[in-house]
């Protein structure tokens, strides 16, 4: 048995309670096997069994009291991952699904994501299981104080990084880093993701969307081909949704999808500027759910219950990319099926883990050009790099040359994942090319620091 089967083997027995964080763990090691015979020395130092155990896992009290005086209880979670070759970096998620499997899972792939941006950073997750949805402002500021008030002694610039994730935009950064700085006395690059005008870096809010879009971009140019007329299909309405959209439209795609967790968008006029503005505005600030769509387009269909996926499946419409920007696991085996057989050319993920390994497999066998999220939603974390970058030099860089190194960094993850590929064996395999090349400098890394 290979090391890897045996790390495998060892985590579902372990953490058998914790299936998104064994499924990431079968997926990434799973395409690490061509780096156990080029390196021995990564099986004798035990690399791959030290890289699925983080440095530590933080959990947390977090009690707050709503605004009818009611004391909640809700669990803090901070796991840094691995930190070999920089600070612990990643997002905080606050959902109602979050618990430690998920945590563990979204913070494991951030170690080779981080690695993959060229950054120092090194991988971490956090959140809890708040749910903002209904909640107001006031209650959301006080939970995050509370969030804060256990969090800061763990954090730091040279330690640990968080930024947002799904339920944590620039409201609750605000409120986060407001926290902190109040209780530290200290006013320092520990969150990104922060507002212009305390630190935040220009094309942080777009950088993951674009980003996507960027490494769509670079991945269609390997067939002579651009996304000028291309039918694309978005999940999610959220942060990474809203500027996938945007930059698609510059590049002259025409999008027809939007969703939420409560159902799907299709307008097959295509979502132009003017409806994103729409949707914008309903997302971000009058915190309104997409179903809405449907009353200002009346032409557009909304399918309560579906995500994106089953209705493209069951309606059978023909989608030339798809870009998942919603949540894990939204992809499923027969929605791959059903977009492959309509002539799918490209499925590049915003979200993270998107697809399940059903539909993962399915790409494969029909050589789709598939981008995984790792390489391809990176530019989030490419630019919070940027942020603490700009913050320890105490100055900002422009639009345009926030913007130049974001397009740069994507187009060398694209690079980068394609020469590993072929390196190792498995050419015009993104994702095990970005899981190699991410894992390589790590594993490197730790082999230098000897047994700690
Ligand atoms: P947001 O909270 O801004 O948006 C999430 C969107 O996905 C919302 O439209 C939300 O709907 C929808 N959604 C959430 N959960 C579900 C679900 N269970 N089923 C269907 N739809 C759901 O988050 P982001 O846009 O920041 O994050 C989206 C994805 O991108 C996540 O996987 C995240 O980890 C990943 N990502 C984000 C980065 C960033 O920079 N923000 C960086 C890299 C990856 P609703 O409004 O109903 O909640």
């Amino acid at each position: 048995m290979s090391q890897i089967d045996e790390v495998i083997a060892k985590v579902k027995e372990k953490d058998g309670d914790q299936p998104e964080f064994i499924e990431a763990v079968t997926e990434v090691l799973g395409t690490l096997r061509p780096t156990e015979e080029k390196h021995p020395e990564f099986v004798k130092a035990k690399i791959y069994e030290r890289i699925v155990e983080p440095d530590r896992v933080i959990i947390f009290r977090v009690p707050w009291e709503d605004d009818k005086g009611e004391i909640h209880v809700n669990r803090g979670f901070r796991v840094q991952f691995n930190n070999a070759i920089g600070p612990y970096k990643g997002g905080l998620r606050f959902h109602p699904s979050v618990n430690l499997g998920i945590i563990k899972f979204l913070g494991f792939e951030q170690i080779f994501k981080n690695s993959l941006t060229t950054l120092p950073m090194g991988g971490g997750k956090g959140g809890s299981d708040f749910n903002p949805k209904g909640k107001s402002d006031r209650e959301v500021m006080r939970f995050t104080y509370a969030f804060m008030r256990e969090l800061f002694r763990h954090i730091g610039p040279d330690t640990d990084v968080p930024a947002g994730d799904i339920g944590v935009g620039a409201r609750e950064i605000g409120y986060l880093y407001g926290y902190y700085k109040k209780i530290k006395n200290e006013h320092t690059g520990v969150l990104t993701g922060k507002g212009l005008e305390y630190g935040g870096s220009l094309i942080r809010p777009e950088a993951t969307g674009y980003g996507v879009v960027y490494f769509t971009m670079n991945m269609l140019a390997t067939k002579g081909m651009d996304l000028k007329g291309k039918t694309i299909v978005v999940s999610g309405a959220g942060n990474v949704a809203q500027y996938a959209v945007e930059k698609s439209l510059e590049y002259g795609g025409k999008v027809i999808t939007m969703s939420d967790s409560n159902g799907a968008v299709v307008d097959m006029d295509g979502i132009d500027r003017g409806k994103l503005d729409y949707v914008m505005d309903l997302k971000n600030v009058r915190r309104g759910r997409i179903r809405e769509y449907v009353q200002k387009y009346p032409h557009a269909k909304y399918y309560e219950g579906k995500s994106v996926w089953d209705v493209i499946r069951d309606e059978g419409i023909k989608v030339d990319v798809a870009l998942p920007c919603a949540t894990q696991n939204e992809i499923h085996g027969d929605h791959a099926e059903a977009m492959v057989k309509n002539g799918l050319i490209a499925i590049v993920e915003g979200a993270n883990m998107p697809s399940n390994l059903d539909a993962i497999h399915i790409y494969q066998d029909s050589g789709v050009l598939f981008g995984p999220a790792k390489a391809a939603n990176a530019g989030g974390v490419a630019v919070s790099g940027l942020e603490m970058t700009q913050n320890s030099m105490r100055l900002s860089w422009t639009r345009e040359e926030v913007d130049a190194k974001l397009r740069e960094i994507m187009k060398k993850i694209h690079d980068t994942s394609l020469e590993a590929a072929a390196a190792y064996g498995k050419p015009g395999d993104y994702l095990t090319g970005a899981n190699i090349a991410g894992f390589l400098k790590v594993a490197k890394a730790m082999l230098a620091y000897g047994v700690v």
